[in-house]
This record gives C-alpha cells, sequence and structure tokens, in this order.
C-alpha cells in the first residue's frame, strides 16, 4: 500500500484524504510529523496495529528505519527545518525529502520549492546530480568518507559565515550594502531552492575555499580603491610599507588621529556589515601608525586594548589579511592615511580625546530636542523601544559623526544601528547642524572649531566625517 520510499506522516495524510481512513486516534498521535524521522517504537506499533501492518513494513518508511546503522552518522546540518515539504507537483513526500541536500522530489524531479506562488518545475540537473551523489553515498554508509560532500559542505558553511549570497548566472556576490552580518543574510541554505542554485556554482568544483578568498581580495580592493584592482603584482609589500611608514613619521601622523571607522566612501549608517569593515581598516591603519612610529609592530590584542572585539567572519579575516599582506592593501592604507593627515599638525583631530568625552553622552537635552524638524520629532519607532527615543538615536548619532567610531563600542545600544539609519535621512540641514553644535559643546571645542570644521549645508552632501578629513 505505501508507496516507494514515502515517509509515513505523507502514507497517513494520503489515506485520510483518499480512503478516509483516521489510524490518528488508534495511535494516539496529535501529529503525524514526529513519524518522519525516527519515531518512538510504542506510536510505531500503535500506528501498524490500526492500519493492520507489521511494525516492521511502516519502519522502513521512516527515514531511520531506512538507514539503519548510517541514521547515527547524519548530523544537524543534513536536516531542514521542521516542515512538510510535500512534493510541490505529486504531493507526496519521500523518506528523503527533509535531506538538506535533497532538492527535487525523488518520486517526480521536480523542485521541492517552499515558495507557493512560484509554478512548478524542474530541478537544475546539476542539483539532482548532487542529491544521486548524496543519496547514493548515505545509502551504502559511505557519507563520512566522501571526499566530494566534504568538500561541498566546507564551501557550504564558508558562503554561511561570509554572508555572500550565490546566483546561478552570477556566482558569488559581495554582500550587499546596508545588511547585516547577524540577521538579514536572507541565506535560506535550509531552502530547497538555494540549495539547487548553489550546487550549480559550487558542484563542479570550480569554486574552492582558497579561489573565494582570492575573490574577496579582488572585490575588497574594487570597493576600497577602484583604480587599483588592475595594479601591477610585481610590487614589493615590505617596500611599500617602509614607505608608507616614512610618510606616516613625516606627517606626524599619530594612532589618536585615527577613526575608529574609516571607509573611502559610504557613511557609518550603512549597517553593521559596513561598519565591520570600516572598523577593519581602521584597526590596520592603527597598527601601521604605530609600528611606524615606536618600531614595534601591535598585537591583535594590543590593538584591541579597551574596545570589546568586533564580530569577525570569514570575509573580513579575507579584508585584514588584505590590508596587512599584500601591496594593493598597503596602498589602501597609504592613501586614508594622507587623506587624515591633510590638516595640519595641530587642526587634526584627537579622536580618542572625543571617544572619551562623548562617551558619558547618552541623550540630548529636551531644550534641544524641542528644536528639531516635526518629521524627526513625530518619527515612528518600534513599540519595544525604551523611553525617549529621539534623545537616545541623537545621542548615538553625535556619537558616530564626531567620535567617528562604531556603534558597538559606544555606550549605545547596537540595536539602534537599523533605527539610526532612519534618522539620519530624515535629519534636515538645521537638525544637522542643531546636533552637532551640541556635539561640539559637549566636547569643549571653541567656535572657531565649530566654524572650521562646519561646511555651511549649501555644500550639503558631503558629509561631516569627509568634512573633516579634507
Ligand atoms: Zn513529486
Amino acid at each position: 500500500m505505501p508507496l516507494a520510499h514515502e515517509s509515513l506522516p505523507s502514507m497517513l495524510w494520503r489515506l485520510q484524504r483518499e480512503v478516509g481512513i483516521y489510524p490518528q486516534h488508534a495511535s494516539g498521535l496529535k501529529t503525524y510529523r514526529s513519524l518522519y524521522d525516527d519515531p518512538d517504537p510504542a506510536a510505531l506499533r500503535r500506528t501498524a496495529e490500526a492500519l493492520g501492518l507489521p511494525a516492521q513494513v511502516l519502519g522502513q518508511h521512516t527515514l531511520a528505519g531506512r538507514l539503519g546503522e548510517t541514521y547515527n552518522q547524519l548530523s544537524w546540518w543534513d536536516f531542514r527545518q521542521p516542515g512538510r515539504w510535500a512534493c510541490p507537483a505529486c504531493g507526496h513526500q519521500t523518506v528523503w525529502t527533509r535531506l538538506v541536500l535533497v532538492s527535487a522530489c525523488t518520486a517526480c524531479g521536480i523542485l521541492l520549492s517552499s515558495k507557493e506562488e512560484s509554478p512548478t518545475r524542474p530541478a537544475p540537473e546539476t542539483a539532482r546530480r548532487v542529491q544521486r551523489h548524496y543519496l547514493n553515498a548515505l545509502v551504502h554508509g559511505r557519507l563520512a568518507d566522501d571526499d566530494r560532500i566534504a568538500r561541498w559542505w566546507r564551501l557550504l558553511s564558508f558562503h554561511l559565515c561570509t554572508g555572500w549570497p550565490v546566483h546561478p548566472e552570477s556566482g558569488l556576490e559581495p554582500m550587499p550594502r546596508g545588511s547585516g552580518l547577524g540577521t538579514n543574510r536572507e541565506l535560506g541554505w535550509r531552502n530547497p531552492d538555494w540549495i539547487a542554485e548553489f550546487a550549480v556554482t559550487g558542484w563542479p568544483a570550480v569554486e574552492t575555499v582558497r579561489s573565494f578568498r582570492g575573490h574577496i581580495k579582488t572585490v575588497a580592493t574594487q570597493m576600497l580603491a577602484p583604480d587599483l584592482a588592475e595594479a601591477e603584482p610585481d610590487v614589493d609589500v615590505v617596500e611599500s610599507r617602509k614607505r608608507l611608514h616614512r610618510r606616516i613619521r613625516a606627517w606626524g601622523l599619530a594612532e589618536h588621529h585615527i577613526p575608529d571607522h574609516v571607509l573611502p566612501d559610504g557613511t557609518p549608517f550603512d549597517g553593521c556589515h559596513a561598519e565591520a569593515i570600516g572598523y577593519a581598516i581602521s584597526r590596520a591603519l592603527r597598527r601601521e601608525v604605530v609600528h611606524a612610529t615606536t618600531r614595534h609592530r601591535p598585537t591583535k590584542d594590543e590593538l584591541l586594548a579597551g574596545r570589546r572585539p568586533l564580530r569577525q567572519t570569514r570575509e573580513l579575516a579575507g579584508i585584514n589579511q588584505l590590508l596587512a599582506c599584500d601591496a594593493a592593501g598597503v596602498e589602501i592604507l597609504t592613501r586614508l592615511a594622507a587623506r587624515l593627515a591633510q590638516p595640519g599638525r595641530g587642526e587634526r583631530i584627537d579622536y580618542r580625546h572625543r571617544r572619551e568625552t562623548l562617551a558619558t553622552l547618552r541623550t540630548v537635552p529636551s531644550s534641544i530636542l524641542k528644536q528639531l524638524s516635526p518629521a524627526l520629532r513625530e518619527r515612528k519607532v518600534p513599540a519595544r523601544v525604551r523611553a525617549n527615543p529621539l534623545g537616545r538615536d541623537a545621542a548615538a548619532w553625535i556619537w558616530i559623526q564626531l567620535a567617528g567610531g562604531v556603534l558597538h563600542h559606544s555606550p549605545h545600544h547596537a540595536a539602534a544601528r537599523t533605527r539610526l539609519r532612519s534618522f539620519d535621512r530624515t535629519l534636515t540641514p538645521e537638525d544637522r547642524l542643531l546636533l552637532l553644535e551640541y556635539g561640539y559643546e559637549v566636547l569643549g571645542a571653541v567656535a572657531d572649531d565649530v566654524t572650521r570644521q562646519h561646511r555651511p549645508a549649501a555644500v550639503g552632501v558631503e558629509r561631516e566625517d569627509q568634512a573633516d578629513a579634507s
């Protein structure tokens, strides 16, 4: 009666629907879902009795029953999130359907898409090849020794760490700006659609962890210094670093002149991904400055001093490597150092002082807030936000603008990040002026400083942090 490879829950649902048999009460189960993987033997026995079939026969339609000892070799990542995953075409669930690498129905070959609105379509040929290879290794108990599958999992976990999406046409794509590392990744890797797409890119073994690391460096160089991407590869990194150090000493650039967030373009409001890259660049620059002035190359721990570690990813590791070990990376640092060194020695900003002073600024007085534009004051924020979001957001905004810091090291809640982006966009030029003036007042800056570092609103698009550096 059960179809070949059909899972037990699918079989029971089919009986209910087509024949009108309801073994639910007799089996004592609320739902059949627990019968998919490795059901409780008593529940299995009761279900078998209700159907008048031997329990052994039913056991063959569960994943553990079908695989025997091999079942224990499966890891958590082999399984999808709990869900029914009935085939959108034939409606059946096979015992293999809930395994992550199975993206097509083993009965009819249709993609097990979770998108209900999309029409049924066959899975790509490569995805089905991956699936055949995987199931073959699985049923023969060779999964643990299969190099191809092991390489696949390494590549997959690498992608999950970097958060770089994969598209069938263009392959790997850099993380989109303005998205976060933690939450908004949209890597539905347990989704059959995603796995099928990943199979097309990942299975033919053209992309390896090593080639991917090179890819990260290329993309990072393009992003940070577009004209450097074609640079001659025979530039010696040791020589270019020595040259950078000589310049740093000549400029008199010191560690406290470097904000905790340095990006050639973009703003710290582009999300925590951009923030992490900006911090990585800042740290690399601080390392060179300390190395140039003290002849001692600081370690990671020394650079971290007083700062909490930021979340690390493989992508950031690639960028760190680029900045520390590649001539292109040293050239990027040289340009950024030159920008920071542009103001005369006496006029450079002491970011360390600013960070220390503004660390106590947790909110902005209501006398200032009252003068902000109505659009800003009436801005909607999620209901769960604690009291006085306007004052808190304003203080966090001042911290990022004036202390050049990252939110992670600020006295402000990191959850404010997404809110801050909309805050920044809602600001009118007058609002900006008002908040910056207040910030400078807290810093004890003399009026001259304020006017010097303040371009009139007409200059407009230029951001405060860039204005500071130029
Ligand atoms: Zn099917």
